[in-house]
This record gives structure tokens, sequence and C-alpha cells, in this order.
């Protein structure tokens, strides 16, 4: 086994797409180079003179698990990288063919199989998404509430594929939480159903190994969900969102904390923006509303739930963020705002060099999950990296800090920093630039007891060397499970340093990277 799988020649590509249309039809493989650019393409910026070398061979649209688990079986059989993209909004290039071969496009995935109204479940495709799937749920009064900011883009099998966080996560859960179970096909094509122990609809069980969790947040190394079963909720009646305005980071800081360990059943989030932050969302007045100009910090809160429990909730929110010194922006504001969360990065054309021009920027985000009690230590040290980057070249535009509850008791956060890149002019000197300080951010989080990664995995340049130290002996473990489930590495190669597992000498190798 090689440690790098070799690109495919041409006569090879035509074995495999003659093999691929013995199980799908002639318009379910995509050969053209439109249609594998369109799926080369994800929103985590790259050198744009390098793009061709992330083109994927083929790209397949099957419609059924059985068709996945074929498509697999044929690229194992003969030794083809396949790579899973559902919506390809991953953030750290999870569904970049790194070694070209086959992209499994699961979007045609995307049926409502079975609405189960007493159990509360649904029953989907994995290529359908959450604002699709909650058009048809509204009509029964349900909400499946996983809520990215990518809500309206990324899909239930890439939710499955990052193990996504979600804006309300401390009212409902995460995405590991609210996917009950799902049948995944295994990297030798195999199907099988995971959930907690073995159930379809159980959301606890102690029977084995908890195994949805090995094949959540795996970014496509470990095979594909094709059929998931997810928690319903009754969808919320009232909305609370409110937004206040302070004079300083420290006022804001203490004031989020208060709010989230304030215990109110129906707080579905708090988020604090830093002063550069609030600049960034300033400037961006086509999705916001712009806010007064004398805020230096910003916190919002959410909440949901009836009428007659939001109500009393939001009077203790407010006397408490009152206390810390909280000026409220009013309603107009608040409710703006908090509904423009979805469309907070469709700013193209957001950044500026130095000297000021308006010029197209790309944005990039890096994060992490950090206690409360070291965001501020984490977001000092962040600034200072990107200050630092700045400094160098202004193919790095703008940026800022937001740091989001991620638990309803507020014990972590995720903490993310947004970077305006100018991509047209990002050449291989400056990606290295960029690399580095991508390696920086994540040292830095795990100097101060943090995960590098909250909800964007971390499979990218920079980030990724740092994951065998974060995980300890346990990155030995995912090796050994890596060779043990995908023995020929066909499973999206490449990514998490996994190719590790089919080395002669992982263990020389995995203590470089350590040294990194
Ligand atoms: C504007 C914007 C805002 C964002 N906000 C958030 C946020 O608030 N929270 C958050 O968690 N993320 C956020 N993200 C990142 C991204 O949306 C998430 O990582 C999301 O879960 C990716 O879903 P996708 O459908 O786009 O997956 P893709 O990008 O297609 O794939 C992501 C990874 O999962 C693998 N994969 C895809 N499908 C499957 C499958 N069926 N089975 C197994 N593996 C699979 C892929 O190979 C890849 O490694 C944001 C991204 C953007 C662009």
């Amino acid at each position: 086994m090689t440690l790098t799988p070799e690109r495919l020649s041409t006569d090879q590509v035509d074995t495999v797409a003659d093999r691929l249309r013995t199980v799908l039809r002639e318009d379910q493989v995509l050969t053209s180079k439109t249609d594998r650019l369109n799926r080369a393409r994800v929103p985590a910026p790259f050198p744009v003179h390098r793009w061709r070398e992330r083109l994927p061979d083929l790209a397949v649209l099957p419609e059924s698990t059985d068709e996945v688990a074929a498509v697999v079986r044929i690229a194992n059989e003969l030794r083809v990288p396949v790579v899973p993209r559902d919506g390809g909004t991953g953030l750290t290039d999870g569904a970049v063919p790194l070694h070209g071969g086959i992209v499994v496009d699961v979007k045609r995935l995307n049926q409502v199989h079975e609405l189960d109204l007493d159990n509360r479940t649904v029953t989907v495709g994995t290529g359908i998404n959450m604002l699709k799937l909650n058009e048809q749920l509204g009509r029964h009064g349900l909400i499946y509430p996983d809520d990215p900011a990518s809500y309206p883009c990324s899909l239930v099998g890439g939710r499955i594929g990052t193990s996504g966080w979600s804006l309300v996560g401390s009212r409902y859960g995460h995405t590991r939480d609210l996917v009950l179970s799902f049948d995944h096909v295994l990297p030798t094509g195999d199907v099988i159903h995971v959930g907690d122990g073995i159930g379809r609809k159980i959301s606890k069980s102690s029977s084995g190994y908890q195994l949805k969790h090995l094949f959540m947040g795996h970014q496509g190394t470990l095979g594909i969900a094709t059929r998931a079963t997810l928690k319903l909720y009754p969808k919320p009646e009232a909305e609370l969102s409110p937004f206040w305005a302070f004079d300083n980071y420290d006022d804001a800081y203490r004031c989020v904390g208060a709010l989230a360990r304030a215990g109110v059943a129906t707080f579905a989030g708090a988020v604090l923006f830093d002063e550069y932050k609030v600049a960034y969302l300033r400037r961006d007045d086509e999705a916001y509303i712009p806010q007064p100009s004398d805020v230096r910090a910003l916190v919002c809160a959410v909440m949901y739930g009836y009428e007659d429990e939001v109500r009393p909730a939001g009077r203790r929110l407010f006397r408490i963020a009152k206390e810390h010194g909280a000026r409220y922006l009013g309603d107009e504001i608040s409710e703006g705002d908090w509904a423009a969360r979805h469309d907070r990065y469709a700013t193209p054309l957001h950044g500026r060099t130095k000297a000021g021009q308006v010029v197209p920027m790309s944005w990039h985000c890096e994060d992490a999950a950090v206690n409360y009690t070291q965001l501020p230590a984490v977001s000092q040290a962040w600034h200072a990296i990107i200050a630092d980057l700045r400094r160098k070249t202004d193919v790095f535009d703008d940026w800022g800090m937001f740091a989001y509850t991620s638990a309803d008791t507020g014990v972590d956060y995720l903490t993310e920093i947004d970077v305006g890149i100018w991509e047209q002019r990002l050449d291989d000197e400056a990606w290295a630039l960029w690399v580095q300080a991508k390696r920086d951010i994540a040292r830095a989080a795990l100097e101060h007891g943090g995960s590098i990664s909250a909800c964007h995995g971390s499979c990218r340049e920079g980030e990724v060397d740092l994951v065998p130290s974060e995980l300890g002996r346990g990155f030995e473990v995912m090796l050994d499970l890596k060779q043990m489930l995908d023995p020929h590495n066909v499973m999206n190669p490449g990514k998490y340093h996994l190719d590790l597992a089919y080395a002669g000498d992982a263990e020389a190798a995995l203590q470089q990277l350590r040294d990194t």
C-alpha cells in the first residue's frame, strides 16, 4: 500500500466510469470538466492557480443506499479514492478530493422517508437540508432544530460528516444529539445501521459500543451516511433575541457568562462579539442593520419556547444584562440581526486593501472549543497572530472574533476568528503564511486547554498537523480503526493524516508531526 494514492490515468478513469455505469444510469455518472469543477470548490480559500490539483476524476449522483454501496464496492475493488460531498460548505476541505477519484454527491438522496408524529422522529435521505426539511415539518407544527449559520446550504449528511455545531445548540443540542441513528456505507461497501447502541429511534441505549459517534465527524474517512433518523421538537411559538451594547469587552464577557450560567430553560444560546467583529459587521450593511458607532462589544442572547415561558425568562435575562452594564439596542436591531444570522457571510465585496480600496474577498474562519475562563487569553493570542499576518501583507483583510455558548451551562464556547482573504492574490507565499497562522491559532487553543475545532473539523494544512498532539494515544487508535475498516485507504484519503495508518514507519512520522 502506498502512502499517497497515485492519480488515475485517462484509461483508468474510463475503466472506472464503465464499471460505474453497470450500477448507475448514464446521467448519474458525470465526467465533464464543468461537472467536476463544480464539485471541487468549497468556501475555504486556496490559491486560485492551484485549483486544478483538487479536481475529482469523476462524480456520481446515486439515488439510494444500495447505489451508494455499489459505487463504494467498485471503488474498493479498483482501489480508487471516494469522497462524499453534501452541500460542499465544509470549511476545512473535508469534501475536497485531495487525490482525485470519485466524488459521491448525495444531493439526490433528499427524500423524507417517514414522519413519525407519535415518536416525534423523521427519517430522511442525507441529501436533504434543514431549511427544506423544516418547510415540510412546519405544516405539522414541528421543527428539526439543527441551525448552523450555513442552515440554507449545508445538508444532513455533511452535518453528520462534520458532527456540526448549531447556533441554538444550548437549547436543543448539536447535530450529534439530534441525529438518532443512520444507515452507513462502510469503506468496503457493506451497509450497517448505527445509533446509540443499535436503536433506530432510540435516544438512549447501552447495548454495545456507541458506534454512532465513531461514524460522525470523521469527514468522510470511514464511509457514507445515507439515511438518517432525526429528533423533532415543537415549532417554537415565541422567540426573543435581545442584542445588548457595551462600552468595553470585559463587561460584555462577564455578562455573557452570567447569562449562560443562569440556568434558564428556554435559553438557546448567547454570543459575544468583540470590538473588531462589531466593526466588521458594521461595514457589512447589506446584511446587517448598522450598529451605533460607539458600541465596543456586543452580546446577544436567544430564547425559544412558548409565549408564556419565553416572556418571564426574558425579563430575568434583561435584569442580568442590566446588572452588567448592558444597553439594549432595541427590538428592530435585535430581531433584524438575529434574523440575518444565516447570511452573515454572503459578502464577497467585503474586503479592503491597506490603502482602503474595496476588493473582492472571501472570508475564512478558524474555530476552537474553549472553556469560558480561557476566552480572554485565547482572544488575545489569536488577535496577535492575525495582526502579525496583516502587517506582512494585505492579502489578508480585517478580522473579528466571536464566542458562542456550546452548552446551556456555559461550560465551553465555540470561539471563532473570521479573516477576509483576497483569494485572487493568494499565491504560494501568502498561502504558507496563512497555513502557519492556522497552525499557531490551533496551538494557542490547545495551550489553553481547548480543542482545535468546535464544529468545522480540522482537516486542512496547518491545524491538521496538531491533531495527533491533541488526541495523544487516541490518534493511534484512530489509525488502527482506519486501517481495519478501510483496508485499501479508499475513503477520502489524505485527510486527518490518516494515511499514516498505511505507512511503513508510522511512529517516526507521528513523532515528526508532534514535533511540528
Ligand atoms: C456561511 C457558512 C456558515 C457556517 N456555519 C456553520 C455553523 O454555524 N456550524 C457548523 O457546524 N458549521 C458551519 N459551517 C461549516 C459547514 O456548513 C459545516 O461543516 C457542515 O456540517 C457541512 O455540511 P455540508 O453538507 O456542506 O458538507 P460537505 O462540505 O459536503 O462535507 C463535509 C464533510 O463531511 C463529509 N461528508 C459529506 N457527506 C457525508 C455523508 N453523507 N456521510 C459521511 N460523510 C460525509 C465530507 O466528505 C466532508 O469531509 C458554515 C459554513 C459556511 C459556508
